[in-house]
């Protein structure tokens, strides 16, 4: 006779599991992602197929593989269990993102949508039916996802056309067509502060227009002169006022779109102004697939846990 069956080692079989490039091509939307999420059950498989969940435990204390049972004793209604006689658990949870959350999986999926949405908090605790407190938490927590995606893959801005300083912060928006673009918060606008910044983010060889601004003046000498050339053949070709203008116009609806949002999210708060930064260089470098954010965010999510 057949004992019971033993708890399984995975929480979907392994072939289940999707690479990042095939969650990116996912284009959800809450009529399909609310019948894949319906129950806590369903998000832990959800989560696990995209690499969200680790599908598989070791036991720190024996090396064993760990078994995945029922526990009621968790609103995830599962848990991992050594099969050994060490007797150690796990939560589902554990080593992933939503390790220290106290929300339900479905929610905490869809306060990540909620988010790519763009919604204002107050509404989204309404929605999920959790405290503006969560929501602020977790929204900060998604804002570091960000923060530590922009630091993890930089993108230098190269054949740039423009460039401003505005409002205390240094804003280049490079070329249009891939809309690269950087925000970076600065202390003052000397040259000693701006050269660096220069360096890091603008690509050697770059077109520069400078826009009101002295230090740049001296653009020839910073990094050695390593912008000087371009520069030159950049003021035999874009004399043109016309021009001119449009490439001005460009960097400004920018920066008046970054101080729009900023001013609407963070309000007073100055601590937080760089994270929200972050977000809005976050959205901008992937705005080309905007209905993808969500996907992108958890493919984010995933390289960072
Ligand atoms: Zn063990």
């Amino acid at each position: 006779m057949a004992g019971r069956p033993r708890n399984p080692e995975h929480l979907v079989p392994v072939a289940q599991v999707i690479q990042p490039q095939q969650m990116l091509q996912e284009e959800w939307r809450l009529q399909t992602l609310l019948p894949a999420i319906q129950d806590t059950e369903e998000a832990i498989r959800w989560l696990a197929r995209r690499g969200l969940l680790k599908n598989e435990q070791l036991c720190h204390v024996c090396g064993n593989r760990m078994t995945v049972g029922t526990f009621n004793g968790h609103t995830d209604g599962k848990r991992w269990r050594c099969p050994g006689r060490c007797n150690v658990t796990k939560t589902i949870r554990d080593g992933s993102w939503f390790e220290k959350s106290k929300i339900s999986l479905p929610n905490n999926i869809l306060l990540l949508y909620c988010w790519h949405m763009d919604l204002p908090q107050v509404q989204v605790a309404r929605e999920l039916e959790v405290s503006t407190r969560t929501v602020v938490d977790w929204m900060n927590f998604i804002r570091e996802v960000c923060e530590e995606d922009l630091r993890l893959h930089p993108q230098q801005v190269g054949g740039l056309d423009e460039q401003t300083v505005a409002g205390g912060t240094l804003g280049v928006r490079g070329d249009r067509e891939s809309g690269r673009c950087f925000m970076v918060e600065v202390p003052d606008r000397t040259r000693a502060t701006l050269e660096p910044i220069v360096l890091q983010y603008v690509l050697p060889g770059s077109h520069i227009i400078p826009d009101g601004w002295r230090a740049y003046g001296n653009l020839a000498q910073v990094g050695g002169g390593i912008y000087l050339h371009d520069v030159i053949v950049h003021d035999q070709h874009f004399v043109d006022p016309n021009n001119r203008n449009i490439h001005t116009n460009n960097i400004e609806n920018t920066w008046m779109r970054a101080k729009r949002k900023l001013r609407r999210q963070f309000g007073t708060s100055e601590d937080l102004f760089p994270s929200y930064l972050a977000e809005f260089l976050w959205r901008n470098r992937y705005r080309n697939d905007q209905h993808y954010y969500f996907s992108r965010l958890l493919t984010c999510i995933r390289e960072q846990y």
